[in-house]
C-alpha cells in the first residue's frame, strides 16, 4: 500500500482536463495559474510526464527541421491526434 496517486477515474479525469490545455502549455500561452496547476500535477503523475515528454520531443524535431517558431495548424492537429491515440492505447478509449 504505497501508492502515491490513486489510479481512479477522478485522477484520469484530471489528466484529461489538463491535456486539453496542453497545446497552449507547449506554446507557452497558458494562463500562469493553470501552468502551475499543470506542473504540480505533472510532478506526481507519471502518465502526464510521459505524454508531455513525447510531445516536447515531437515539437523539438519539427523545430529543428524547419526552424519554425509557430507550429502550423496541421502539425498541431497531427500532434493532438497522436496524443489522443497514445492516450487511448495506454489508458483505454474514453471521450
Ligand atoms: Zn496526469
Amino acid at each position: 500500500m504505497s501508492t502515491v496517486e490513486p489510479e481512479g477515474d477522478a485522477s484520469k479525469a484530471k489528466c484529461q482536463q489538463l491535456l486539453r490545455v496542453l497545446g497552449d502549455y507547449i506554446d507557452g500561452e497558458i494562463d500562469p495559474e493553470m501552468c502551475e496547476l499543470f506542473e504540480r500535477h505533472m510532478a506526481q503523475c507519471l502518465r502526464c510526464q510521459v505524454v508531455v515528454d513525447t510531445l516536447r520531443k515531437t515539437i523539438a524535431l519539427y523545430r529543428e527541421g524547419e526552424l519554425v517558431l509557430e507550429i502550423p495548424v496541421e502539425i498541431r492537429e497531427q500532434i493532438h491526434k497522436q496524443l489522443r491515440k497514445r492516450w487511448q492505447e495506454k489508458f483505454g478509449s474514453q471521450s
